[in-house]
C-alpha cells in the first residue's frame, strides 16, 4: 500500500518537473509539509505530510497522454483522502503536444472536473513573485503582454495570444468567464458572488485576475470549497490558510543533513554562468566536463571527473560542471547536434552525480532543468520532501536512496534542484551554509 496513515490536505498535480518543486515550496512556505513524488507514487510516502505534489512530464505530450497520466494521479491522490485537488501548470500557460495546437491545459481541466463531479473551477497562472500577473484576462510577463515576451518564440509551446479566456476556450469543452480585478480587488466575499454568478449563467471555468500576492491571499478564501483549483504556482501562497495553517519553521523541517557536498550544473543560463564563476572565484575546486571529450567517449570522461573529485570531496564543495557560454554551446551543438549534444550532457552530469553520491555525497546541488531531471532519474529518487527556500522557488529536499546507492553514508540525500536562471551568484556556497 502506497497510502498516507493520515488523510492528505492538498493534493496536487503539477505538468512538469520543476514547476511541481516551484509549487510545493509555495506550499510549504505557507505552513503545508509537503512531498512531491516524481510520477504517481508505487512505495509508501517517506513522510507524514499535508500535501503530494505529483510531478509529471506531460506539459508537451498528445492531450490523450496528459489526460490519463493527470487521472492516474488524481485516483492516488483521491485514495489519500485529498480534500482538495490542484492543477498546477506553467505561469507562461503553455502547455501543448507539437501537432496539436490547443494545448493540454484545457483537456486536463476537463477530465479532472468530470472526474471529480465538479462543475466550476478557476484558472490563473498569476505568479506576481515571478512578475506574471494577469489583468482583465491578459497575462503579463514583466512589463508585456504574454504574446510579446520571449514565449512568442517558445520552440516547443510558442504563446501568441495573451488573452486567457480565448486561449482556455480555445482548449475546453466549458464555458469561460473572467472574475477580473475589480472583483478580486473587493475580497473574497465578492469572488464568491461572481462565482455563483458565473454558475448559474452556464460558465463552468473563470480566468481570475491577480497583479499581487494581495491578490492571491483575498482570492484565497473563495476558492475553500472548490474540488479543483487551476493555477501556477502563486495561488497555492493562499491555500493553506484555508485548511487552519500558517507558515511555520516545523513545516520546512528536514532530517539533518550530513555527508560530503558536492555541485553538479548543466544548465548553460546565464544565472548559472555567474553562479559557476563565483564558485571559482571562492578557490573552491571545480573541474569544467569538456563536452568534446565526453562525446568521444562519456564513461572515461566522467570517471576521469570522478578521480578529480574523490581526494578533494573531505575539504568541502567541489563543482563539477559542463556549463559553457553561448558560443561553445552553439559549436558542440553545430558538432553533435542540439538534442544529441544535450541528452549527452545529462547523461555524463548524472552518471557523474550518481559517482559522487556513490563517494558519500549526501549535500548535492544540481543545476539546469533538464540536468536535474536526469540526475533525480539517475539516482533513482521516487520521491523529495520539501525543505526550506534557499532562493527564491529552489528549496532543499530530502529524498531517500535506493539500497544501491545508500551503502557507507546512509540512505538520505539532501538534494537542491536548481532550474535554468533561478538563485543568485553565490547559489552555489550559499545552498550548503544554509543547511549547516
Ligand atoms: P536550464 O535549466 O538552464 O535550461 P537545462 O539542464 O534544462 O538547464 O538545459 C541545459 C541543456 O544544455 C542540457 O540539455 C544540457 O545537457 C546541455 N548542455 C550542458 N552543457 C553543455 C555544453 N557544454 N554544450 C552543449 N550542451 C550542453
Amino acid at each position: 500500500m502506497s497510502q498516507p496513515a493520515k488523510p492528505l490536505l492538498l493534493g496536487a498535480i503539477a505538468d512538469d518537473f520543476t514547476g511541481a518543486t516551484d509549487l510545493a515550496n509555495n506550499l510549504v512556505r505557507a505552513g503545508m509539509r509537503v512531498v512531491q513524488t516524481i510520477g504517481v507514487p508505487a512505495e509508501p510516502l517517506a513522510a507524514d505530510v499535508d500535501a503530494v505534489v505529483v510531478a509529471l512530464k506531460s506539459r508537451t505530450n498528445p492531450p490523450a497522454e496528459a489526460v490519463a497520466q493527470s487521472l492516474a494521479a488524481l485516483r492516488w491522490l483521491q485514495d489519500a483522502g485529498a480534500r482538495q485537488i490542484y492543477f498546477k501548470y506553467c505561469s507562461t500557460f503553455d502547455s501543448r503536444f507539437a501537432s496539436e495546437p490547443r494545448g493540454n491545459i484545457g483537456p486536463v481541466t476537463d477530465a479532472l472536473m468530470d472526474a471529480l463531479g465538479c462543475d466550476f473551477s478557476i484558472a490563473t497562472p498569476a505568479f506576481p513573485d515571478n512578475q506574471r500577473t494577469v489583468f482583465k484576462g491578459y497575462l503579463f510577463v514583466g512589463d508585456v503582454l504574454l504574446s510579446e515576451s520571449g514565449m512568442k518564440d517558445h520552440p516547443l509551446t510558442p504563446m501568441t495570444d495573451a488573452n486567457l479566456v480565448r486561449v482556455l476556450q480555445a482548449q475546453t469543452r466549458r464555458r469561460v468567464g473572467l472574475i477580473d480585478h475589480t472583483v478580486v480587488a473587493r475580497g473574497a466575499d465578492a469572488v464568491r458572488a461572481r462565482m455563483a454568478e458565473l454558475r448559474a449563467q452556464g460558465f463552468g471555468l473563470a480566468v481570475v485576475d491577480a497583479v499581487s500576492n494581495d491578490d492571491l491571499l483575498r482570492l484565497g478564501p473563495a476558492l475553500a470549497d472548490l474540488p479543483l483549483v487551476t493555477a501556477g504556482s502563486g495561488v497555492a501562497i493562499a491555500l493553506p490558510a484555508n485548511f487552519g495553517l500558517s507558515p511555520s519553521p516545523q513545516a520546512a523541517a528536514l532530517p539533518a543533513a550530513s555527508g560530503l557536498a558536492a555541485v553538479v550544473s548543466g544548465s548553460c543560463s546565464q544565472a548559472t554562468q555567474q553562479q559557476v564563476r563565483a564558485f571559482i572565484d571562492t578557490g573552491r575546486p571545480a573541474l569544467a566536463l569538456d563536452a568534446l571529450a565526453v562525446a568521444s567517449d562519456p564513461a572515461s570522461a566522467v570517471q576521469r571527473a570522478l578521480d578529480w573529485a574523490a581526494p578533494r570531496l573531505a575539504d568541502g564543495p567541489v563543482l563539477i560542471y559542463s556549463t559553457a557560454a553561448p558560443e561553445q554551446v552553439r559549436a558542440v551543438q553545430d558538432r553533435l547536434g542540439v538534442q544529441a549534444a544535450g541528452e549527452l550532457m545529462e547523461g555524463a552530469l548524472a552518471a557523474a552525480a550518481r559517482g559522487l553520491v556513490q563517494a558519500g555525497v549526501r549535500r548535492l546541488v544540481v543545476a539546469g532543468g533538464e540536468t536535474s531531471g536526469a540526475c533525480v532519474q539517475a539516482l533513482g529518487i521516487a520521491q523529495m520532501q520539501i525543505g526550506a527556500q534557499i532562493d527564491p522557488g529552489v528549496p532543499w529536499c530530502h529524498a531517500r536512496l535506493g539500497a544501491a546507492l545508500a551503502a557507507g553514508q546512509g540512505d538520505g540525500l539532501h538534494i537542491a534542484l536548481k532550474s535554468g536562471n533561478f538563485g543568485a551568484p553565490d547559489f552555489f556556497t550559499k545552498a550548503f551554509e544554509a543547511l549547516a
